[in-house]
């Protein structure tokens, strides 16, 4: 794996499978800029423990489905860090419900968020990209994307708008030498899954051949490597990191 420093933008990185990303890129000696919308004291807490690692971070506050929050962070983040070369699409929301009992409200945030969210950032780092002939999107997606789950219209409709995104973007952006790919998590441990109850847990777990849920280390990294300099010959890929839940 190489270890050149590069800027990398994490959107919703303050918690969860996107602080641990963070960290991972910033022990490779890469200059993380971690987005959060609500969670100001975590991710400054998250600046502070890279930066006593030795590593360079700096928090951006940007709701990503708001169109010109989006675009003062990104140039933000070129004016005091550099030309952003990866960009991670994490950020999302869960709002779970029956279809027959989902409100317009939960839709909308979702879709918005998840959805809309990573148009808007891709957009607008594309643009910074394009001219430089270079750079890596991966957006974190779903297996909810990619096979049926109850309860998850809006989380499913959201991550496979992103899939198919994600093939579409690689069409389009790979004659400037961007590449776009995906991961594509099962069950991980964190706070989003918290809404599930013990009973519940235990069904999924015995779904899932590794009988465990994963870590967001495990995320973490493959999404590094997909980002490093080592895999220069792969787009529009989804990758599932699922402990086999879903073959
Ligand atoms: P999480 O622990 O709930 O963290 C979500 C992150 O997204 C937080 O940092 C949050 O920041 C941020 N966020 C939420 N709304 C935002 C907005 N409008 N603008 C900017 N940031 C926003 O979730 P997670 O489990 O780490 O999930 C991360 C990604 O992996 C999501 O896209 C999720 O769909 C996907 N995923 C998760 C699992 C799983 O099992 N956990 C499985 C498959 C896919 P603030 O707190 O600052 O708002």
């Amino acid at each position: 794996m190489n270890s050149t420093s590069r800027v990398v933008l994490i959107t919703g990185a303050s918690r969860g499978i996107g602080r641990n990303i963070a960290i991972e890129f910033a022990l490779l000696g890469n200059k993380v800029a971690i987005n959060y919308c609500k969670s100001a004291e975590k991710a400054e807490e998250l600046c502070r423990e890279i930066r006593v690692m030795g590593g360079e971070a700096k928090a951006y506050r940007a709701n990503v489905a708001s169109t010109s929050e989006v675009e003062v962070m990104v140039d933000l983040i070129e004016s005091e860090l550099g030309p952003i070369d990866v960009l991670v699409n994490n950020a999302g929301i869960l709002k779970d419900n029956y279809l027959v009992m989902m409100s317009d409200q939960a839709w909308d945030d979702v879709i918005d968020i998840n959805l809309k969210g990573t148009f808007l950032c891709s957009r607008n780092v594309a643009k910074k990209m394009m001219p430089r002939r270079q750079g890596k999107i991966i957006n974190m997606v779903s297996i909810s994307g990619l096979v049926g789950t109850p309860g998850q219209a809006n989380y499913a409709a959201s991550k496979g708008g992103v899939i198919a995104m994600t093939r579409s973007m690689a069409r389009e952006l790979g004659r400037y030498g961007i590449t776009v790919n995906a991961v594509a998590p099962g069950f991980i441990e964190t706070e989003m899954l918290s809404g599930l109850n013990q009973k519940q847990l235990g069904n999924h777990l015995q779904t899932i051949p590794l009988g465990r849920m994963g870590t967001t280390e495990e995320v973490a990294k493959i999404t590094v490597f997909i980002a490093s300099k080592d895999n220069s010959y792969m787009t529009g890929q989804i990758i599932v990191v699922d402990g086999g839940l879903s073959v």
